[in-house]
């Protein structure tokens, strides 16, 4: 993994060898694999179905104008395809939900749908369950989530996955204090430069539901899934830190995956339930 340190070495490679030609390796720095949405030409506009209620309005625009400043991409809310708490996937966008999804140890999930390494749909969840409590209904805590949960909808990963650590000023950054981490940073910004670097022949991204054209390519009972919990998750792909970080990936053959990714809410008082389920 490339560590911070090493950012600006990263810059100049990446600009000394293009775009195209930089193995995947590279782009595991703060890449979710090399996940994309594929599109002809950039800038593309990704839309973002509303789905949730009213204490998240203003979060979800937050988010979407923060990440509307990349180069690459626009965000823009639209209309809801589905409800809260089913939160059933949209080809061709993202669909952002929330509900009270139960004590279950997360507080957000986002999950992509992909061919190959092209995102077709995606889904976040945020669990008002704990958004609830006093801990995490704060401005915060909802910006850094919905920020966070919405970048891996892009094939971002985290910057760092230390909770203990300064903040680098990111919401892709693991922290107990959310206070500095609510908004992307240029280092995600460069980063959705290097995965959108280049033309795709296709596009997954749609601007109206009757037209996606990434359903096509799945499975219908992967286009159709409904992920309604853990046990939808699929297999166990990634853990680091004592399992607060995990991916799971269900895997449909011929290179369609649903690759889901969790983050665990760090109360204490849930560690022993999240470690008897999870681990
Ligand atoms: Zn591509
Ligand atoms: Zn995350």
């Amino acid at each position: 993994m490339v560590k911070i340190l090493n950012r600006g070495l990263l810059a100049l490679l990446l600009a000394a060898v293009g775009f195209a030609a930089v193995p995947s390796a590279v782009f595991a720095d703060h890449a979710w694999g090399n996940y994309h949405w594929a599109r002809t030409s950039n800038t593309f506009t990704l839309n973002l179905g509303d789905n949730v209620s009213g204490a998240w309005d203003l979060i979800l625009s937050t988010t979407s104008s923060d990440w509307s400043k990349s180069n690459v991409l626009v965000t823009k809310i639209v209309a809801g395809g589905t409800t809260g708490r089913r939160c059933r996937a949209t080809a061709g966008r993202v669909e952002v939900c929330n509900a009270s999804y139960g004590n279950n140890g997360w507080l957000g999930v986002a999950s992509i749908w992909a061919s190959g390494s092209h995102i077709t749909q995606a889904t976040v969840k945020l669990n008002d369950t704990y958004f609830n409590t006093a801990t995490y209904n704060t401005l915060a805590w909802r910006n850094l989530v919905m920020c966070q949960e919405v970048g891996h909808t892009f094939g971002l990963d985290h910057q760092d996955e230390n909770f203990s650590n300064a903040n680098l000023g990111t919401c892709m950054d693991y922290t107990n204090d959310p206070s500095t981490n609510q908004h992307p940073d240029s280092h995600d910004y460069q980063q959705l430069v290097s995965i959108y670097g280049h033309n795709d022949s296709t596009t997954t991204v749609s601007q109206t539901v009757q037209s996606a054209p990434g359903k096509g390519r799945m499975p219908p009972a992967m286009a159709n899934l409904e992920i309604a919990g853990p046990g939808q998750w699929g297999k166990l792909i990634h853990s680091s830190h004592g399992g607060w970080k995990e991916t799971y990936e269900l895997d449909f053959g011929g290179g369609h995956k649903i690759i889901t990714h969790v983050l665990w809410a760090t109360d204490e008082e849930d560690d022993a339930d999240r470690g008897h389920e999870h681990r």
